[in-house]
């Protein structure tokens, strides 16, 4: 990618935590943006008023991504109204945690059908463009329950898992179209998705913590903005843990 050319990012769940905060950075390094979200449409207002004032085009709508055909046609929207995607980054993700002995079936389906067919659905909806003008950055969030596992969350891990094997797998297949696929791996971060953890949950995880914080959506951000970037040219097929140590 070079300076002079507009560039495109298209992030899904864009609305709100890491992946609002990768939206207002990438609109920050000059990319016009796309972005999809499931319900908060004033959210998705606001935010695209904020990438209008960093002098950016924006584009948002109300996509599942579960649903491949949607998004689908959010590519092929943003394609038509901003131009080629260059950047896709997957950031829409739930949870639904229970220990697998309690685990219902919907419960599993729920967060494998957002996490992984959600990834699976953007980065095929995006990846025959990219090679045909042999040009394209993924970065898709996992977690490093994804790497490490966690307790009550077997299937969480087990998506965020699958998202780490699918984007080295499509890193290895489009290496060559010059496209690269990287994963982010956060641990702790203070977004929605926390806030909903009990105090006492909260404070035990930070206990594991060596930098002794949680960490913030705009340094998870950060960090895609450096993948997609043409500073990262040479990353295929990492994962980046951004985690305050957690994992040490
Ligand atoms: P969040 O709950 O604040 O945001 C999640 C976003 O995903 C929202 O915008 C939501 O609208 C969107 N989303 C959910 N289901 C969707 C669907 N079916 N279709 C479209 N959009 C959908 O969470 P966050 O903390 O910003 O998480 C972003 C990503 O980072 C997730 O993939 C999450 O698993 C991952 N992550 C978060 C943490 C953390 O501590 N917050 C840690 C590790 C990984």
């Amino acid at each position: 990618m070079t300076d002079e050319q507009t560039r495109v990012a298209l992030v899904t769940g864009g609305s709100r935590g890491i992946g609002r905060a990768t939206v207002k950075r990438l609109a920050q390094e000059g990319f016009d943006v796309a972005f999809c979200y499931r319900s908060d449409e004033t959210a998705a207002l606001e935010l695209e008023k904020e990438v209008l004032e960093y002098g950016r085009r924006v584009l948002s709508r109300r996509v599942d991504v579960r649903d491949t055909d949607a998004v689908r046609a959010l590519v092929a929207e943003t394609e038509s109204e901003l131009g080629p995607v260059d950047a896709a980054v997957t950031s829409a993700g739930i949870t639904r945690d229970n220990p697998l002995v309690l685990m219902k079936d919907e419960e599993w389906h729920q967060v494998m059908d957002v996490n992984l067919d959600g990834v699976y659905g953007l980065c095929r909806s995006v990846v025959f463009s990219m090679m045909k003008r042999k040009r394209g950055a993924i970065v898709n969030i996992s977690s490093v329950a994804g790497v490490y596992g966690n307790a009550t969350q077997t299937n969480y891990s087990a998506s965020k898992a699958g998202i780490i094997g699918f984007s080295r797998a499509l890193a290895k297949e489009v290496g060559r179209y010059g496209i690269r696929s990287n994963v982010v791996a956060p641990g702790f971060i203070d977004t929605d998705m926390t806030s909903v953890l009990k105090d006492q949950v909260r404070d035990k995880a930070l206990e594991s913590v060596p930098l002794g914080r949680l960490g913030r959506a705009d340094e998870v951000a950060d960090l895609v903005a450096y993948l997609v970037s043409d500073r990262a040219a040479y990353v295929t097929g990492a994962v980046i843990q951004i985690d305050g140590g957690i994992a040490l």
